[in-house]
């Protein structure tokens, strides 16, 4: 760990969210913590203040220069090793507004601390080997979780979770390696082919894990930055009316004109637990007027970025030859077919008692909902029967979006993991320097070609946890941060 330089200075930083609030928090951390906070704190009582680790002190603020009082405050002190940062931790909580927290941040910036840089407390925890690389990317994810479920996932790993999944796996490399090198160094005691069979086996075993890591990446980045979903349709088929029924509330707007929702409008909704990051559309009809124009070009350029799209048709209507194209052109595997206004077919038929919740085969054994019979029963993908108006298939569709989600993870149960890219590649590589053991093997390469294959695919799990990461990679995760954390 200690391959990083690690500043020896105290830093401090406004901790929490600028604005108005109850209490605001200016943390120091650093050797100097306490002797900083000391010069401006004038205790409650106590005429000489000699604070224990872990307590929390009543008191002022007073600027030393002139004796006047800054602030009310309680002082919290927490002493290395057991802190956030593994360093002297102090954290000052004052009022919640700009000016006394800028004044009392200035104070002990002039006492002689550094103002801290982006995560660099967090930076510290990882460096004093508190936590390790992927339990600080953690934090980010617990910050910047948008549901319950995303919160779940980051905390588990902060609790190690991905860390433990991928020391297990460097543990078995070593034996790997061990067993290779063995052999190089003493090359009288030739390995027979039966053992090397075996390793071929291992590795290949191995590379299964990661593979099963790597494909818990999508569920990964749908938690963390939210599925990047795309209601499309032509217009006046109901997507704002859908948009607002899974909102609950009307932010884009609705009407009968074609055409009018003319901008993507991002939202959130919150699907099982599963973000989505909504981009409404303007319709896929051709159109000559531009400013239309434009917002069917940032459809099809949405579409293609989309993880999940909802192509909504109206029930008991023929596809127009835009929705035909469209339906061919999109990918069943990320496409949910949603039929909508299926309770104005129903009215027609005389059966408006027929459609219950989405379902297809209750609703196609009885309602003619010809649609069905022209299009969904060719479309290979999720097919959900829905009234955005009346709010009825809404369950079923959900349903079918959290299912898309988790289609083909394989995540062990109780060990959910969040990858991220970064996880991603590094595990990518180590797969293919794993699955080059077996070819090499069958080929019958040299063991120090194997060895070095080993090598390299702990060294790209090393990436993950930290234990084998270049500089600068630590300092782009962490600039990630805000300042602070
Ligand atoms: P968009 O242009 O695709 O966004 O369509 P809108 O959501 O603006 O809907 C167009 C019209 O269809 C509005 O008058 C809605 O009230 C109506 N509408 C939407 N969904 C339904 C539905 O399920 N049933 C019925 N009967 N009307 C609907």
């Amino acid at each position: 760990m200690n391959r990083f330089i690690l500043d020896s200075d105290t830093i401090a930083a406004i901790a929490t969210a600028p604005g108005e609030g109850a209490i605001g928090i200016v943390r120091l951390s650093g050797p100097q913590a306490v002797e900083i906070a000391r010069r401006l704190f004038r205790p409650g009582k106590e005429m000489a203040w000699s604070p224990q680790s872990h307590r929390l002190y009543y008191g002022h603020i007073v600027d030393p220069a002139d004796g006047r009082v800054v602030d009310e405050v309680l002082v919290a002190v927490m002493l290395a090793p057991r802190t956030y940062t593994r360093e002297d931790v102090v954290e000052i909580n004052c009022h919640g507004g700009i000016t006394p927290l800028r004044q009392v941040l200035q104070l002990v910036l002039a006492a002689g601390a550094r103002l801290a840089g982006p995560g660099e407390f967090t930076k510290r925890a990882f460096l004093n080997g508190r936590i390790d690389l992927a339990q600080a990317e953690a934090v980010i994810d617990i910050i910047r979780a948008r549901t319950g479920a995303a919160l779940r996932l980051a905390v588990q790993q902060l609790g190690g979770g991905l860390s433990r999944r991928i020391e297990g796996m460097q543990q078995n490399l070593l034996g790997l390696l061990a067993a290779v090198e063995a052999v190089i160094d003493f090359p009288e005691d030739d390995l027979p082919a039966l053992e090397l069979d075996h390793l071929a086996r291992q590795a290949e075993e191995l590379a299964g894990e990661i593979d099963q890591l790597i494909r818990s990446a999508f569920a990964g980045r749908v938690y963390r930055e939210g599925l990047r979903t795309v209601l499309a349709g032509r217009p006046n088929v109901g997507k704002s009316s859908l948009l607002n029924a899974l909102l609950k509330e009307s932010r884009a707007i609705v009407t009968d004109i074609p055409g009018t929702t003319r901008d993507i409008i991002e939202e959130y909704i919150n699907i099982e637990g599963v973000p989505l990051r909504l981009l409404d559309t303007a319709g896929l009809r051709e159109t000559a007027d531009p400013v239309e124009k434009i917002g069917v070009e940032r459809t099809k350029e949405a579409l293609e970025q989309a993880d999940l799209v909802l192509l909504l048709v109206e029930a008991g209507r023929a596809l127009e030859p835009a929705e035909k194209e469209l339906l061919a052109e999109l990918d069943p595997q990320r496409t949910i077919l949603v039929v909508n206004k299926v309770d104005l077919v129903e009215e027609a038929d005389g059966q408006a008692a027929v459609f219950s919740g989405g379902r297809r085969e209750e609703a196609a054994g009885r309602a003619p909902l010809r649609l069905v019979a022209d299009t969904a029963d060719q479309w290979p993908g999720r097919v959900v029967y829905i009234s955005a108006l009346h709010e009825q298939g809404l369950e079923e569709l959900k349903k079918a979006i959290v299912e898309l989600v988790h289609a083909g993870e394989l995540a062990a149960p109780g060990e959910a993991v969040l990858v991220n890219l970064r996880h991603e590649e590094a595990l990518k590589r180590a797969y293919q320097h794993l699955m080059e053991v077996p070819a090499a093997v069958s080929r019958g390469v040299p063991l120090e070609l194997l060895s070095i294959d080993l090598r390299q695919a702990w060294e790209a799990l090393g990436e993950i946890t930290g234990t084998a990461v270049a500089g600068d990679i630590v300092e782009r995760i962490f600039s990630d941060f805000c300042i602070g954390k």
